[in-house]
């Protein structure tokens, strides 16, 4: 009986042992046949294979690549389909988009995060593997993602987003002023959307505590914005003091910090205090773009769409400000192109899954001024190389944006040639037909 037992055990034990060394072996995929935009050519390759072991890109082959079948790989028959990176989107707010304006402040904080989830999910199916987060409280929902709880993109979190009092981010109602220094905190400050900070000090604790909770870079609004109620669009904002307290302070911590800034007056204030990427800048005047290059500062910026405009009600503060950024966004690009500035892309959608849905559209309506293969570059290597200023905080170590050996796995199988038709990325859940992330497969409709 003893004798028994202890077979029984011991073919338990086998057994496990089995299973376990297959759990233990990491997922291997193999992508035949298919043409390669790199995420920096101007034209696809010939048919190629590509193996991902892992989380990388292990090799890629003009030859076939032989792989042993197991439980753990996956065999992708391209048919001479276009293996393209991941897309990213530069200026992003994840907890900002399935909400409305009112309950992203006072709603309930667990409800948010649902529905951020819940657009997390639709952002990756839409292809977008990564997103640089500039402003909400997302830190959650990265970790939730991260730990594979909830399906959603990379995040590089901001955490809250910095403003002096009345700047824009400062979202409370006039009749909470005054503030005590160093009394109670408004609602918004409160979940870490947006901090206010009125003095260095201030400022390097709001920007340490973002710090603390794992922010990959660091965003300061230096001038008035659109949406903020009691932001003049003219003003600037921090002075220079205390945009260089935030700047030490994020580079102490090894990364940088982006500015919200859209005049002249207030990118050259937060260039001279050492911020290194300027978010939208459409009231710039030329030599400001200038200056930029010359620099070699980043400027991330958004095409916004016509009908975010009109969605302002007439007469509205909010729409008399939007009248006066948009004409600026044309003029923008063409500096950008003019003066060669490392020119990110993002969106900067808000409240709207309607307009999230159109995230690819958005990208693609950049060929009023690039070239499909110059706009998709943008989305993918270029939005890369800014991601990587996180430096040492990059959540993510690794290559993104690319397709080359030792980069991260996140690809996109599209069904097309999106460098002759860039409007297939408008189309994701017809046109991409794999969409991987970190190695993981959470689209497959490639037929074997
Ligand atoms: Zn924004």
């Amino acid at each position: 009986m003893f004798h028994r037992t202890c077979i029984l055990v011991l073919i338990n034990l086998v057994s496990i042992a089995a299973i376990a060394q297959d759990q233990g072996a990491e997922p291997v995929t193999l992508f035949e046949n298919v043409r390669i935009f790199d995420g920096k050519g101007t034209a696809l390759s010939t048919a190629m294979n590509v193996l991902v072991r892992g989380n990388v890109i292990e090799r890629i082959s003009a030859d076939p690549i032989a792989v042993s079948r197991s439980s753990t790989t996956a065999i992708i028959a391209g048919n001479g389909r276009t293996l393209m990176p991941g897309l990213i989107d530069a200026h992003w707010h994840a907890m900002l988009i399935a909400t409305a304006p009112a309950e992203a402040i006072t709603g309930d904080v667990g409800y948010n995060n649902l529905l951020a989830a819940n657009e997390a999910n639709d952002t990756l199916m839409r292809g977008f593997t990564t997103v640089r987060d500039v402003g909400g409280p997302a830190f959650g929902l990265k970790r939730a993602i991260d730990e594979g709880i909830v399906n959603g993109p990379r995040i590089f979190p901001s955490g809250a987003m910095i403003t002096v009092t009345s700047g824009h981010g400062d979202f409370r109602q006039l009749s909470e002023l005054p503030r005590i220094v160093g009394g109670r905190l408004s609602r918004m400050e409160q979940i870490g959307g947006s901090m206010i900070a009125d003095s260095p000090d201030e400022v390097r604790v709001r920007v340490r505590e973002q710090l603390m909770q794992g922010a990959s870079q660091i965003k300061l609004t230096a001038g008035g914005g659109v949406s903020s109620r009691f932001s003049p669009i003219d003003v600037s904002t921090f002075t220079e003091t205390e945009l260089r307290a935030a700047v030490e302070a994020a580079e102490n911590w090894g990364t940088y910090v982006a500015a919200h800034a859209f005049t002249t007056a207030a990118i050259r204030r937060a260039i001279a205090a050492g911020v290194k990427c300027i978010e939208h800048g459409f009231l710039m005047d030329e030599e400001t773009a200038r200056l930029i290059a010359e620099k070699g500062i980043w400027l991330s910026l958004q095409p916004l769409p016509e009908e975010l405009r009109q969605g302002f009600p007439v007469g509205s503060i909010q729409r008399i400000k939007a009248d006066q950024i948009w004409p600026g966004i044309a003029r923008t690009y063409e500096l950008a192109k003019k003066y060669k500035i490392k020119t990110a892309w993002g969106t900067d959608v808000l409240f709207s899954r309607a307009l999230a849905k159109r995230q690819g559209a958005i990208l693609a309506s950049l060929t009023r001024w690039y070239t499909a293969a110059e706009a998709l570059a943008m989305a993918t290597s270029v939005n890369g190389e800014l991601l990587a200023m996180a430096g040492k905080r990059n959540p993510y170590p690794g290559k993104l944006g690319v397709i080359e050996k030792g980069a991260l796995a996140d690809l996109l199988l599209v069904d097309g040639d999106p460098l002759a038709d860039i409007d297939l990325i408008a189309e994701p859940e017809k046109h991409f037909v794999v969409i991987m992330k970190d190695g993981k497969i959470y689209k497959n409709t490639a037929s074997r």
